[in-house]
């Protein structure tokens, strides 16, 4: 286990953020932290680099308690993103790798490699504050990585990037993963956290409610979801027998059913009514898992799901 944390626990003025969470991050694994705002992501990360002391609990990296040499160790891309916006890129890689522990010497031969890899590479010469605040987070990306830390850690790497700059992160993060890095990022974007993650961890109001294999998870949700595309109102979708939640999206809805519902009944129900286009059963994708976990419907207050540790 490259990282372990063991119950650890945080209050803020009284008020729990971190409830006695532990979690194993294999070495080699993609670990997704997955939760609602609020949920205690942040927290939990910046325990483990230790910017926030817990009240309670234990953090121990490669099997021992992390000590001064660990942040040499890791790559850490914080929520509040930062770099010197008066320095050039060239000159805030070298800094931010200088601070690592790392010599110009080492650096240097990279920063072109790695600006080309995210589109930055005519920026160069320029200063951070001539960047936009996408192109920013990718070059603090760079800056997190470049050292080749045996640990990346990614708060909310995905926020602020268009489609395109996050899959060429998305790429970076599975060519790092092969080459044994092991990576833990927290997200709010499903998609990218479902084509990434080998292990999923979701967390509401501090606690634990999903744990495991990204693979065992959806097993264990089973296949529960259908995604209906119709002409017509299919607002009364919602209140079929079986129907636990509904979500509509642009060009189809995506119903959570219950595990013994028969399929058969819904498609006829709706057929009655609209036309279908499509009806195909699927397996829930996270989006669902975290909404019916989670159940963060804006209608509905937050509340702590079932536990599914798998
Ligand atoms: P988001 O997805 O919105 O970034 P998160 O899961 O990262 O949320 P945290 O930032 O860890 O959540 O916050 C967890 C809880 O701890 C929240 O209730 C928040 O108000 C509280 N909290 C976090 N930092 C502090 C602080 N420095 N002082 C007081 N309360 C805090």
């Amino acid at each position: 286990m490259l990282l372990q944390l063991k119950e650890i626990h945080k209050e803020f003025d009284g008020k729990v953020a971190v409830d006695k969470l532990s979690l194993d991050v294999e070495r080699g694994v993609i670990f997704g932290i997955i939760g609602p705002n609020g949920a205690g992501k942040t927290t939990t990360i910046r325990m483990v680099m230790d910017i926030t002391r817990p009240d309670s609990g234990e953090i121990l990296f490669d099997g021992k308690p992390a000590d001064s040499g660990f942040r040499d160790r890791v790559g850490y891309l914080p929520e509040e993103r930062g770099l010197y916006k008066k320095l050039t890129l060239e000159e805030v890689i070298v800094y931010m790798a200088e601070l690592k522990g790392v010599s110009p010497r080492v650096i240097k031969p990279k920063i072109n490699d790695w600006l080309e890899r995210v589109d930055l590479i005519d920026y160069r010469k320029k200063k951070v504050e001539e960047l936009s605040k996408g192109m920013q987070q990718k070059l603090q990306f760079v800056t997190t990585i470049i050292h080749e830390p045996e640990l990346l850690i990614l708060d909310e790497i995905f926020s602020g990037l268009d489609p395109i700059n996050m899959e060429k992160i998305k790429e970076i993060i599975l060519e790092l993963k092969r080459r044994g890095t092991t990576i833990l990022f927290s997200t709010h974007v499903m998609e990218q956290a479902e084509k990434l993650c080998d292990h999923i961890c979701m967390i509401s109001r501090g606690q634990k409610v999903i744990d495991g294999r990204l693979n065992d998870v959806k097993a264990q949700f089973g296949k529960n979801s259908i995604q209906i595309e119709i002409e017509g109102d299919g607002g009364f979708i919602s209140s079929l027998p079986g129907v636990k939640g509904m979500s509509e999206f642009n060009n189809y809805i995506e119903l959570r059913i219950d595990s013994s519902t028969d399929t058969n009944t819904i498609l006829k129900e709706v057929a009655n009514r609209v036309l279908v286009r499509r009806f195909d059963i699927v397996e829930p994708s996270l989006y669902d898992i975290f909404i019916d976990t989670a159940k963060i419907d804006p209608n509905q207050p937050a509340e702590t799901g079932e536990n599914h540790h798998v």
